[in-house]
């Protein structure tokens, strides 16, 4: 089988409070399979160039903060992009990082099914958008199917538990309303949801 490889954009080093526990590193990919209204993402990082790393490329160029990883219970967080396109290339990397490094990713989860049963083996926490979990506002916002991710999400927290998956609700300019925020947190909740962030998209365009 071919090395997979990581369309890395760029890498963030010595972030704190973002991702959870300790000093993190975003690394982050281009590609998406959504097309939301308001992605930061899509002007500069369309055009922006791309490196094909392997896995080994990247834990070696991640270990300059191997002892602030280890000392604070940090690592690295891929994200987007959607992170999870690239889960054959996240359990690769899984298997040569040091095995004490918190691996996390930020995901949209809309994947297909096989992609995030692949990646629950190699990701310790995951960062959920959920976006909305009304499928019209969904489909108007991404382009995209909510039931997809709806589904996703069930198999996720079926599979790592509630402690392991952080979720966050945005409230969305132009596309829901407070009131459509928090019922999707009431819906996240059902579900067995317990880790919630609300918060508002700031644009920029
Ligand atoms: S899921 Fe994220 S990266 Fe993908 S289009 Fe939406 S905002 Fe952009």
């Amino acid at each position: 089988m071919d090395e997979p490889r990581y369309p890395l954009i760029g890498l963030t080093r010595l972030r704190m409070g973002t991702d959870g526990a300790g000093v993190t590193t975003l690394v982050a990919s281009r590609g998406c399979p959504l097309r939301c209204r308001w992605c930061i993402n899509k002007r500069p990082l369309a055009e922006a160039p791309v490196e094909q790393v392997t896995a080994a490329e990247l834990v070696e160029r991640l270990r300059v903060d191997d002892l602030y990883f280890l000392a604070t219970g940090g690592g690295p967080t891929f994200g987007g992009g959607e992170s999870l396109l690239h889960a054959a290339f996240l359990a690769r990397f899984r298997a040569l990082c040091p095995a004490q490094w918190r691996v996390r990713a930020e995901t949209s989860l809309a994947v297909p099914e096989e992609r995030l049963a692949l990646a629950i083996g190699a990701v310790d926490d995951f960062i959920v958008d959920c976006k909305d979990m009304d499928r019209g506002i969904y489909r108007r916002y991404t382009g995209g199917d909510g039931a997809l991710m709806e589904r996703n999400l069930r198999t996720l927290l079926g599979a790592v538990g509630p402690e392991r998956v952080h979720v966050r609700v945005p409230l969305i300019p132009e596309y829901n309303t407070p009131e459509d925020q928090a019922r999707s947190a009431a819906k996240l909740r059902e579900m067995g949801v317990t880790q919630l962030e609300l918060f508002d998209y700031v644009i920029r365009e």
